[in-house]
């Protein structure tokens, strides 16, 4: 199974990326941000868990992060790919996911790094909150993500780059400029 890891601040296109590139590959998409939103619209209890993190911009816990990932992995059939969107957004979900992927006999194909400027983010950030209405991209839950985003997730980059698994991309231009370089890491691996 190949598995990437899209990793980078919120608004640099992971999720739009990692959509288009399953089509194309025919790979499962996993993004943790829509299994939970789609939770909270269900009312399912991981949504009501999960909801009032989201809503002011924080990390909802890793063991039920953790959790979520290990049984959506459990679950699933023997694919080709998975894309990962979205996690693992903290070192201790690298940690445990390294572990179910060791107990799966897989391991991590590319670390994505989707390389994007603050203000670039911000900016698109605030266009998708006209767009999609999502109720974590108001600016005050934005500025929360984007912190959050420097403390706990980027000293991931780090951590991928020890393991010679990070890949950075530059995130900037067209949504077509950006599919076509992640494309070109993709296919050292398919
Ligand atoms: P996203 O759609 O990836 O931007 O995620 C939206 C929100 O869902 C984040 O701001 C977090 O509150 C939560 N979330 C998504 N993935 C994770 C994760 N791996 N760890 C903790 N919280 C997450």
């Amino acid at each position: 199974m190949k598995i990437f890891v899209f990793f980078g601040p919120p608004g640099a296109g992971k999720g739009t990326q990692a959509k288009l590139l399953a089509q194309r590959y025919n790979f499962i998409h996993l993004s943790t941000g829509e299994i939970l939103r789609s939770a909270i619209e269900k009312q399912t209890p991981l949504g009501q868990k999960a909801k009032e993190y989201i809503d002011s911009g924080e990390l909802v816990p890793d063991d039920i992060i953790i959790g979520l990932i290990r049984n959506r992995l459990q679950n699933l059939e023997k694919e080709s790919g998975i894309l990962f969107d979205g996690f693992p957004r903290t070192l201790a979900q690298a940690d445990a996911f390294d572990k179910l992927l060791q107990d799966m006999d897989e391991k991590i194909s590319a670390v994505i790094y989707l390389k994007v400027p603050e203000e670039v983010v911000i900016e698109r950030l605030v266009k998708r909150a006209q767009i999609e209405g999502r109720t974590d991209d108001t600016p005050e839950v934005v500025r929360k993500r984007i912190l959050v985003y420097k403390e706990k997730t980027e000293p991931l980059l780090n951590f991928y780059k020890k393991t010679g698994l990070l890949y950075e991309v530059n995130g900037l231009g067209t949504i077509d400029e950006v599919n076509s370089r992640i494309r070109k890491i993709i296919e050292r691996f398919v």
